[in-house]
C-alpha cells in the first residue's frame, strides 16, 4: 500500500488491550484512568480477520504491544493465530517484561519471532520509582527467558529524558552491549503537545519514512501516533478502514489529545 506520499505501508501494531500491570510516570497516570469496556475490546477473532485483509493489502510486520500486551488473557493462543497466517514474515511483541518468564516459551513455540522489552533502569530503586510499582528482578527474568526461549532479536527499549543518556540510560546501555541485545532510546514523547523526535536505534520518529498503521484495542485504525485522525475497524468494514487509513497519512505528526500512550501502544 502506497501512502499520497509515496510511503509503503506494510507495518501494522495493534495494541491489544489498555491494561498494564505497571504505572510508568510518563505513560500512565496512577489513578484516575478510564479503562475501555469490555464489549468495545476486539476479539481474537475480530484482530484475526482484520489483520488477514491488511496482509492481504500488503503488511508483512506486525507487531503486538499495549497497555501491557502480556495481560491481556489468551495471549499465547492469539500469537499462534496470528503465526499461522503466511503472509506475516515478523511477528513481535513490545513488552514491560514482568510476566515474560512465564510466557517466553509458549510465545515462542506460538511463533513469535521476536520480542523489545521495555527497561529503563538497572537499579532496583530507580525501576520500582519510574514503574511505581515494579519489580526489576522480573523484567530481568523475563529477558533471559527470552534469550533462552530463542526469541530472536531480543531489544531493550530505554525512555530517557530530553538532555541524553542520564546514569540510568547509560547502564542500560552498558547492559545491552555486555548482552549483545540492541538497546533503543526513546525519548519521552508528549503526544498532547506533540513533542516527538526520532529513535536512537530503531526507525520511529522519522515521518518520510515512516510505514505504520496501528489499531487500537477498541478497533480504531490510526494512520499516525500523533494524530488524532482513525477510523473505526467495525463501522467502515476491514477493507475500507485500510484504505482510508492509509489514503488519509499524514505526512508528519502533529499531535494527538484523544489517544495515551497506553492504550495506543508507542
Ligand atoms: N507495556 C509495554 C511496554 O512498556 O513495553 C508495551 C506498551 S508501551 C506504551 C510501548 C513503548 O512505549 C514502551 O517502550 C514505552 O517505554 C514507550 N512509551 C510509553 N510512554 C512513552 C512516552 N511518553 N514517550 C516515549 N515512549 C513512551
Ligand atoms: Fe505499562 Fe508500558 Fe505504559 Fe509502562 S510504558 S505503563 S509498562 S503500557
Amino acid at each position: 500500500m502506497l501512502d499520497p506520499y509515496r510511503r509503503q505501508i506494510n507495518y501494522l501494531r495493534i495494541s491489544v488491550t489498555d491494561r498494564c500491570n505497571l504505572r510508568c510516570r510518563y505513560c500512565m497516570p496512577e489513578k484516575g484512568i478510564k479503562f475501555m469496556s469490555a464489549e468495545d475490546i476486539l476479539s481474537f477473532k475480530e484482530i484475526y480477520d482484520f489483520v488477514n485483509v491488511a496482509v492481504d493489502s500488503g503488511i508483512h510486520k506486525v507487531r503486538l504491544t499495549g497497555g501491557e500486551p502480556l495481560m491481556r488473557k489468551g495471549i499465547v493462543q492469539l500469537v499462534e493465530m496470528l503465526a499461522s497466517i503466511p503472509g506475516i514474515k515478523d511477528l513481535g511483541m513490545t513488552t514491560n517484561g514482568i510476566l515474560l518468564n512465564r510466557y517466553a516459551g509458549d510465545l515462542a513455540k506460538a511463533g513469535l519471532d521476536r520480542v523489545n522489552i521495555s527497561l529503563d533502569s538497572l537499579d532496583a530503586g530507580n525501576f520500582h520509582y519510574i514503574t511505581r510499582v515494579g519489580k526489576l528482578e522480573n523484567v530481568l527474568d523475563g529477558i533471559k527467558a527470552a534469550r533462552e526461549a530463542g526469541l530472536n532479536p531480543v531489544k531493550i527499549n530505554c525512555v530517557i529524558k530530553d538532555k541524553g543518556l542520564d546514569e540510568n540510560a547509560a547502564k542500560v546501555k552498558d547492559f545491552g552491549e555486555k548482552n549483545g541485545m540492541q538497546v533503543r532510546f526513546i525519548k519521552e514523547m508528549d503526544l498532547e503537545s506533540g513533542v516527538f523526535s526520532v529513535v536512537k536505534g530503531g526507525d520511529g520518529g522519522k515521518c518520510h519514512i515512516c510505514n505504520r498503521l496501528r489499531l487500537t484495542p477498541d478497533g480504531f485504525l490510526k494512520p499516525c501516533l500523533f494524530s488524532e485522525v482513525g477510523y473505526n475497524i467495525r463501522e467502515y468494514g476491514y477493507r475500507e478502514a485500510l484504505g482510508l487509513a492509509v489514503g488519509n497519512k499524514p505526512e508528519r505528526g502533529s499531535l494527538n489529545n484523544i489517544n495515551n500512550f497506553y492504550n495506543i501502544g508507542g
